[in-house]
Parts: structure tokens; C-alpha cells; sequence
């Protein structure tokens, strides 16, 4: 039976982590081959301002060809416009409402010169809501920035597709796996789209959901608090596992707080939405450095990925904080700054997908070994099952068998019990000088004769191998250096030398036997010797138990049992049953004159003589001293005193000799028959017991036979 039908591919952890590096290699050769940067650009001059009104001078060159265009990343602003001092203005743009020629993914705020502008020119732009300290512009060729936005609109494509494949494979997982972790991770992952969507203003160019825009900035923190609540919460179920640890209540009241605030954002209360941006940053922060605290914690603990999950965490933390910096003015943005955040959060989320399909592993494994351990307990209860039937059908059947026949009789339930186990082509039981016989025993029972021959040409070699005692499989080959055309098992039986035996199981082909149907063919065979040898001493026993050591007849105890069992019999039945009670005359002088050895020899020879008169049907036994009983069923007083007659004869002709001179003997015989009414036999016992002294005392060597009432 093959058990581990699937191997585990080696190394795959090597083989999953060059697979992601292809990937990230892929997804970098994708943004090194866009342009995120334009090719010539003009320095722009912005004087930083409170009031959301921002003066923009740069100097244009002369008249040429080409128009130019001023660029600004896409910051979550209400309204942006570009004001010239000739009263020119430019489109309205809003971060929350996309126009139709700004596309379905913009990039960035682009906004178009006129054709003639030229020389030095001084710009106002004027921002509502929001941030302006992301706003510095890139003055540049509009042909670059078209380049600029395309690029753009390939890197968010790839990203979204990205994130959304590993959506639908973390639902497959959940559905193959059904781990709740991996529906965690779907959470995750469309948060994070949709956080990404909304931050980068995607979301409001969308057909179907650009009705988000409605919630503004506090939308974009709404999903920023939920991204990273999700995140929280994947991270610790991925690195603590079900353990408990010392922050869970910590880390899951953070969770519970970050999903209350962006409940709260969702109300969309008016006003709330620079207090919305301070708390999703404030949130996020915290439930990075959190999560970060975790997997580092997991890191050092050999949690498999940890450290990697760390990294990309830690850089998309970084750019996190890097773009709030920057919106506040601090540092310059541009265009590859989002992207960089962008990606390490791809990259969190790929690594995570890698960390949680090797749970997959884990439970393939662990059902791997559950399904050994269950086919492993199967077996052990089948082998224990059939070890118990056998012992029990053992136990029934080989009680009371003649001891000739209880070898045999074992040695079928062996092979009755065994075969179902072990398939085999064939089975053989051979024993030599088993409790003094041969056997030979073979399953299919019609391959006896071509068993027979072969037994007696290997003979010596499985005698050799039977008194080795080791149990061995060896290939049968029918001419030497011929093909092999089956497997033998050999078991050797436990047989006193000079006899041995072996059980030989044979399989067509050249597949062995494995080494738990060696143990079962040895065990079992073991069972059945035990309880053979056993059967066979308690025969023994019983029979010493019941017989007379010195007559070999039935002993007192014996015939008590037997007659007992009779008169209740004949009572039932309605047969008549006659006791004979014979004693030795004068024995007492026997042995004085020829000695106590003589006189057992007497005993012997007068057993013998009555013994012969008597049928198979009939009882006797010696009953003590020099008495003997016999005990005729089915046979009335009658036919009682013609048996009497007979064994007095025999006793009278008998042969005895003691140093070459004849000792003569003689008995008394007294009879009795069971008398209507009686199921007992003590008073038929009394009354014969009379009747012998009677015998007695009219001379001795006579039979009589004792009256219904003795007068
Ligand atoms: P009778 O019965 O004719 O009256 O005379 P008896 O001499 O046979 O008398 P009794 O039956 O009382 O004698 C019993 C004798 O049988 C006593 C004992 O010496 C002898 N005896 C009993 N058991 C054995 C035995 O196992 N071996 C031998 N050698 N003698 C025994
Ligand atoms: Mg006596
Ligand atoms: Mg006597």
C-alpha cells in the first residue's frame, strides 16, 4: 500500500523565494524601463505660503515648437488652479473628482501652458484643502509629461493586478485550506488596493466607485485606518499562530481602535478631514511600528519569512513616512516617491502570500502524518482484531479435540486467520516431530502432491533454516540461475529438535512481503503454537488427572462423575443401567507371600482381564485398593450377570506369572441395576456393595447379583 503518494518538492522554500526575486525583478524592469523622470526640466521657484495661494516664477525658453507643461504629484487637495498675472487661468483640478481627460489613472496634476508663454513668467497657484507641501511642480516638455503620466498609468495597472490576483488566490486558499487566515489576508489586500486607489486619487476616476470621492479626505483615512487595522491583525495571527502573548489585548485594542476612528471618518462630519489625516497618520504609524515589533519578535523566534516581511514593512513604513514628511513640506516628493511606496507595499503583500501558501505545506504534512497515524492504527486494530478471533476460535475448538487432531486443527485456523491479512499464492505449514508426528498442512489444498515432493527435496536446507529459528524472505527460483516467479516468507515454528517446522508463505512475482506482514505472519504463528502446546498439555493433565497411575483405568473420581452423569441419563431416558463391584479374594496373602511389587502387577493384569470382557460403551475404572467398578448402561441385571460371569473367567484364566510360578486369582463380583425412580447412584452403589459381600461370603470367585430391597 502506498501511503505518501505526494513528495514534497525539494527545497521549495529556495525554489518560492526565486520565484519571488524573478518577480520583483520583472516589477523593477518595468519601472526602470518608464520614465518617471522628464527629460529636460526648468527650475520652478515656490515661495511657501499659508494661505493656500502659491507663487510660482520660472523663466520659459524663447518661442519653440514644443509646448511645455507644469507637473504636480497628485496630492488629496480640493481644488488646485493655475492664475496668470494676464488674468489666464487654467482648468479647476480636484484630487477627489477626476476629469475626463485627466484619464482613469492619473498620475499626477498636469497642467498645459500656453502656446505663447515665454521668458520670465511668475504663476499663482491656488490650493483649497489639504496639504500644499507636496505640491512642488516639475516645469517640463508637455511630451514628457504625457510620458510621464502613461508610465504612470502602466506601474498603478500592474500594481492593482498584482494585489488583485493575490485576492482571488487567497480565496482559493481559504477555500482549499479553509484557514480563516487567508480570508484575512484577502481583507488585506483589497484594503490595500483600495487605500492605494484612494491615496494616489484612482478611485474617484472609476466608473462605479468614484461616488468615494464624496467622503474626501476623510475617506482616504478612513481606508488608511482599516488598511492598517488589517494589517495588524494579519501580521500578529501570522506570527503568533494561536499562541498567546503577552500584547495580544494591546495589539487587538489598537486594531478595535483603528476600525472605531475610521468608522468615525466614514460619518464624513463636516470639517473632520484635517483631523482625519492626523489620525490615519497618526494610526498607521503606530500600527506599523507595532506589526513591525511583532515580526521582528517572530524573526528571532524562526518564524519562516519573518525577517524578509520585516524588511519590505519597514521600507514601505519608511516611504509612508517619507510622502507625510513630504506633504508637509519638508522634503521634495516627486513622482518616484509614490511609486516606492507603492511597491514596498506590494512587496509586504507578495512576501505575506509567499508566508501563508507555506501553511498549505504545513497542513499537507500534517495531514500526511494523520493519515499514517490512522492507517497505522487501522492496522494494528485489524492485526490485534484477527489476533483476538484467532486466539478465541483456538481457545473453542481445540478443547476437547483428540490430541492427534489439535496440531492440525491449529494449524488451519492459522492459515484461515492469516491468509485475509497477507494475500498469498500459497501457504504451507510443514512440522517434523511435532508432539511425536509429522504435519503438513497446505492452502490451496489441491497443490498437496506437488508440495509433498518438493518438501522432502528441500528437506534439509528447511530443516537448516528451521532450527536457525530467524524469520527470512527468500526468491523462489524453479531451476537454478532461472527466473525468480515468487517471494517466500519463512517462519519458523518453535519444535523441539530433534523435529522442526516452518510456515511458508508464498507471493507470485517478485514483490516481497513488507516487514509488518513478516511480524504479523510470525505473531500469529506464535499464537497458534502457544495454544497447540497448550491444548496439547492440558490433554495431558486431564487425562493424568483422570486416570489411575498404576491400571491406566479410570480413577475413582472419574467413574463417580461418569456414573452420575449415567443414572441421570438413563433416568431421563428410561434405560437400565447395572453397576458391577469387584474385589480381589485374598489379596491381602498375594502380597504377603509374593511381595507389594507383585501384587501391583497382580492389579495390572486382573485391569487388563476385565477391561477385555467389556464394550466401548461401558465403564470401568479401578475404585480403590484392590476394587474395582464397571458400569454397564443400557444393560439389566441379566446381561449384568453374564458380563459378570465372564470377567470372573477372565480373571480365573488370567496368566499371572511371578518368578516363573503362577499366581492364581480370582474375584467377587457383586451386581446391582438401577432401580426405577433412581437418577442417582449411591443406593444402586450400596446395594451392589452388599451384593459383593454377599459373593463374599458364599465362598468368594462368584457373581451376585443384589435384590431390588435386600432383606
Ligand atoms: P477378601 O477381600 O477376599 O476378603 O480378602 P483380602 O485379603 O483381599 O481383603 P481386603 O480386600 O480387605 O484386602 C485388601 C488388601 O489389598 C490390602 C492390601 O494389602 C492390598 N492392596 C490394596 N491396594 C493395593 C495396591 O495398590 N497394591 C498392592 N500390591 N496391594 C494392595
Ligand atoms: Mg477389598
Ligand atoms: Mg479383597
Amino acid at each position: 500500500m502506498e501511503v505518501n503518494s505526494f513528495r514534497p518538492m525539494p527545497g521549495h522554500g529556495w525554489v518560492l523565494a526565486a520565484c519571488l526575486v524573478v518577480l520583483m525583478g520583472l516589477f523593477a524592469a518595468l519601472v526602470s524601463s518608464t520614465q518617471l523622470r522628464p527629460g529636460e526640466t526648468r527650475p520652478v521657484e515656490v515661495r511657501a505660503s499659508a494661505t493656500g495661494v502659491l507663487p510660482l516664477h520660472f523663466e520659459l525658453p524663447p518661442r519653440s515648437e514644443q509646448r511645455w507643461a507644469l507637473w504636480f504629484p497628485r496630492e488629496p487637495v480640493d481644488r488646485l488652479q493655475l492664475v496668470g498675472a494676464d488674468g489666464w487661468r487654467s482648468d479647476a483640478l480636484d484630487f477627489f473628482d477626476v476629469g475626463e481627460e485627466e484619464g482613469i489613472l492619473p498620475t499626477g496634476f498636469a497642467v498645459l501652458l500656453s502656446r505663447e508663454a515665454q521668458g520670465p513668467m511668475v504663476l499663482e497657484a491656488q490650493v483649497d484643502g489639504g496639504l500644499h507641501g507636496g505640491l512642488r511642480p516639475v516645469l517640463a516638455r508637455a511630451a514628457d509629461i504625457r510620458r510621464i503620466e502613461r508610465s504612470g498609468v502602466a506601474l498603478a495597472a500592474a500594481v492593482y493586478g498584482g494585489l488583485l490576483t493575490l485576492a482571488a488566490l487567497a480565496l482559493a486558499l481559504a477555500y482549499a485550506s479553509r484557514d480563516r487566515l487567508f480570508i484575512g489576508f484577502f481583507g488585506f489586500t483589497v484594503a490595500l488596493v483600495l487605500l492605494l486607489q484612494a491615496s494616489s486619487g484612482h478611485l474617484y476616476g472609476l466608473p462605479g466607485v468614484r461616488l468615494f470621492g464624496l467622503w474626501r479626505m476623510q475617506g482616504v483615512a478612513a481606508l488608511t485606518l482599516i488598511h492598517a487595522a488589517t494589517t495588524l491583525w494579519l501580521v500578529e495571527a501570522y506570527t503568533i499562530a494561536g499562541r498567546r502573548h503577552r500584547h495580544a489585548g494591546l495589539v487587538r485594542g489598537l486594531g478595535i481602535g483603528l476600525v472605531a476612528v475610521a468608522a468615525l471618518c466614514m460619518l464624513n462630519l463636516p470639517g473632520m478631514g484635517p483631523v482625519a489625516r492626523t489620525l490615519a497618520a497618526v494610526g498607521s504609524m503606530l500600527a506599523g511600528i507595532v506589526a513591525l515589533g511583532l515580526l521582528v519578535a517572530a524573526a528571532r523566534r524562526g518564524v519562516p519569512l519573518a525577517w524578509a516581511l520585516t524588511v519590505a514593512g519597514a521600507l514601505a513604513l519608511a516611504a509612508g513616512a517619507w510622502l507625510i514628511v513630504a506633504r508637509h513640506g519638508g522634503v521634495d516628493e516627486g513622482p518616484l516617491l509614490q511609486f516606492l511606496h507603492r511597491g514596498a507595499w506590494v512587496t509586504f503583500a507578495l512576501i505575506l502570500a509567499l508566508a501563508l501558501t507555506r501553511r498549505i505545506g504545513d497542513y499537507r504534512d500534517q495531514r500526511d502524518r494523520d493519515r499514517l497515524a490512522r492507517l497505522d492504527t487501522e492496522r494494528r486494530m485489524r492485526r490485534e482484531a484477527a489476533r483476538a478471533d484467532l486466539s478465541a476460535a483456538l481457545q473453542t475448538q481445540l478443547n476437547g479435540l483428540d490430541p492427534r487432531e489439535i496440531p492440525w486443527q491449529g494449524f488451519r485456523l492459522l492459515m484461515d486467520h492469516l491468509l485475509p491479512l497477507v494475500p498469498t499464492e500459497s501457504c504451507i505449514a510443514v512440522l517434523r516431530g511435532y508432539q511425536g508426528r509429522d504435519h503438513l498442512l497446505v492452502e490451496p489444498a489441491d497443490a498437496l502432491p506437488s508440495i509433498e515432493h518438493e518438501i522432502d527435496r528441500r528437506g534439509l536446507i528447511l530443516r537448516r533454516q528451521a532450527t536457525a529459528g530467524m524469520a527470512l524472505q527468500q526468491p523462489v527460483q524453479p531451476s537454478a540461475g532461472g527466473p525468480v516467479v515468487a517471494m517466500e516468507a519463512l517462519v519458523p515454528f518453535q519444535v523441539r529438535a530433534p523435529g522442526w517446522g516452518v510456515l511458508l508463505l508464498r507471493r507470485a512475482g517478485g514483490e516481497g512481503f513488507t516487514t509488518d506482514e513478516m511480524s504479523v505472519i510470525g505473531e500469529l504463528a506464535r499464537v497458534v503454537q502457544l495454544h497447540v502446546d497448550q491444548a496439547a498439555a492440558a490433554v495431558k493433565l486431564r487425562r493424568s488427572a483422570e486416570m489411575d497411575a498404576l491400571t491406566g483405568s479410570m480413577n475413582r473420581r472419574t467413574i463417580d462423575a461418569w456414573i452420575s452423569r449415567t443414572f441421570t441419563e438413563a433416568e431421563r431416558t428410561g434405560r437400565p443401567v447395572s453397576v458391577l463391584f469387584i474385589d480381589l479374594d485374598h489379596f491381602k496373602s498375594v502380597n504377603d507371600r509374593f511381595g507389594h511389587a507383585c501384587g501391583d502387577d497382580c492389579l495390572r493384569a486382573v485391569s487388563a482381564a476385565l477391561r477385555g470382557v467389556l464394550s466401548d460403551a461401558d465403564m470401568f475404572g479401578r475404585y480403590g485398593g484392590e476394587e474395582f467398578i464397571a458400569v454397564l448402561p443400557g444393560r439389566d441385571g441379566a446381561e449384568a450377570r453374564a458380563v459378570g460371569e465372564r470377567m470372573r473367567t477372565a480373571v480365573e484364566n488370567a496368566e499371572v506369572r511371578h518368578e516363573g510360578q503362577r499366581v492364581r486369582l480370582t474375584v467377587s463380583i457383586g451386581i446391582a441395576t438401577r432401580l426405577r425412580g433412581e437418577d442417582a447412584p449411591a443406593a444402586a452403589i450400596a446395594r451392589a456393595d452388599k451384593a459383593l459381600y454377599a459373593a463374599k461370603r458364599q465362598g468368594r470367585n462368584c457373581v451376585q447379583v443384589a435384590p431390588a430391597v435386600f432383606s
